[in-house]
């Protein structure tokens, strides 16, 4: 996860999701939250759990207040110490400020632990701690979610959030599903997602099939916000600095709302399908220097913008546990050489693009295709490459270990070896 997604997330229901269902997916469980699904299906609040108390105050349990800036400053230092490292291996020379400030929370949010701050009553009601006691209520929410309640699903922390606009509460609620490990036989696809400016996400399956999910508007609106923020951001008074607050929040919702649509489509799209992604952590370190800052050209400068502040970690953690729910597995691959090396007969060179421009074209078997397919396309070969693995050694790679220099060179060899032909893209 960058450390861009943490701090825009904090201290937000989008944030609460993201964060507990990765943290949770390593151990096959997932934890679903209803707001998450509400947002997904386009429900408004009728069917999200509303609860139906407007006396509710934020600052409900104040003993929550240190526990949670405890728990972002131990983030914040996790992340100190491995920056030093990634500093110590020569991997980058920007120095660390996530600490330079105090943390700011976006928006007052307050967590309950189950069964000490909160519970659910066998008579269909919730029950929450507040400064005058408990307070025992109806709830209302998801038909899924509901049911996994009544049925004893595994119930975790919840968030109390206020909804300003509509002027609700909503308890958010995480529960852990367990799900059924995926196996070879499970699995009927492979599938590979590439993520970048020009289109948010491209996939293609071993057959060639692609699709694009082009963005084109949310990139707009986000590029349109960006630049309402650069003026507030100048203006520097009180009124502005609210809106500044008002403005980053309604970018990060548009945002998770895009991401989640596109994750939705590529799941069902590739129903119980291997899924490869990019693994990109590092990646924007790598941002070519030439394209940047005063030497970079007006329209290089706006793509920088647009392509920094996306959350494509947040749109890839969607679709992990998003295909995990509908029976398929997420796996992450190198991300390196993938938009330059040729499927066809591996030839890797910046060349195979000439100028930039829309196409691919190899220099050596002058292979020829749009190049927002070529990096989808090479995505599903790696994937392919490690299903054949798991084949082989009976354990599946879910995510290549990035610090082992000698494996990692020893993985792009092989990459570099892979070749994408009819009878390369066996029936699964
Ligand atoms: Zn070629």
């Amino acid at each position: 996860m960058s450390d861009e997604s943490m701090t825009l997330l904090l201290g937000q229901p989008e944030g609460a999701s993201y964060r507990e269902d990765t943290a949770s997916l390593y151990g096959r469980t997932i934890a679903a939250l209803f707001a998450e699904k509400v947002r997904e299906d386009g429900l408004d609040g009728q069917r999200g759990v509303v609860v139906d108390d407007e006396v509710l105050p934020y600052d409900t349990n104040a003993a929550e207040v240190p526990r949670q800036v405890g728990a972002t400053y131990a983030a914040l230092w996790t992340k100190a110490k491995a920056h030093a490292a990634r500093v110590a291996a020569g991997a980058t020379k920007k120095r660390f400020t996530g600490l330079d400030k105090p943390p700011m929370y976006g928006q007052p949010t307050l967590t309950y632990n189950e069964g000490r701050d909160y519970g659910f009553k066998r008579d269909g009601r919730v029950s929450v701690m507040t400064l005058n006691g408990r307070a025992v209520m109806a709830y209302s929410g998801y038909d899924t979610h509901t049911a996994l309640i009544r049925d004893g699903a595994r119930i975790g922390a919840a968030k109390l959030w206020y909804d300003k606009p509509k002027k609700r509460y909503y308890l958010l609620v995480s529960l852990a599903v367990e799900v059924p490990d995926s196996t070879l036989t499970s699995l009927t696809g492979v599938a590979g997602v590439d993520v970048g400016q020009r289109y948010l996400a491209v996939t293609s399956d071993t057959t060639g099939k692609a699709a694009v999910h082009s963005g084109k508007e949310p990139r707009q609106k986000a590029n349109h916000l960006a630049r309402v923020r650069k003026r507030l951001q100048r203006k520097g008074t009180r009124g502005a600095r609210r809106r500044l607050v008002a403005i980053g929040q309604r970018e990060r919702r548009q945002q998770a709302a895009t991401n989640h649509t596109i994750a939705r489509r590529i799941v069902d799209a590739n129903p119980a399908a291997l899924i490869g992604i990019e693994d990109l952590t590092h990646v924007r370190e790598r941002t070519d220097p030439r394209t940047r800052g005063k030497r970079a050209t007006k329209k290089q400068r706006t793509a920088n913008r647009v392509a920094s502040r996306w959350s494509f970690a947040e749109m890839q953690a969607m679709l992990a546990y998003k295909a995990t729910l509908a029976g398929g597995q997420v796996i992450w691959v190198d991300a390196h050489y993938t938009s330059q090396a040729c499927p066809r007969c591996g030839h890797t060179s910046r060349d195979n693009r000439p100028n930039k421009g829309l196409l691919f074209m190899c220099q050596a078997c002058h292979y020829t295709l749009h190049a927002d397919l070529i990096g989808a396309k090479n995505i599903a070969l790696r994937t392919l490459l490690i299903r054949q693995d798991w084949v082989g050694t009976g354990g599946l790679s879910v995510r290549p270990d990035a610090s082992d220099d000698e494996a990692k060179a020893a993985r792009l060899s092989r990459y570099a070896e892979l070749r994408w032909s009819p009878e390369a893209s066996p029936a699964l």
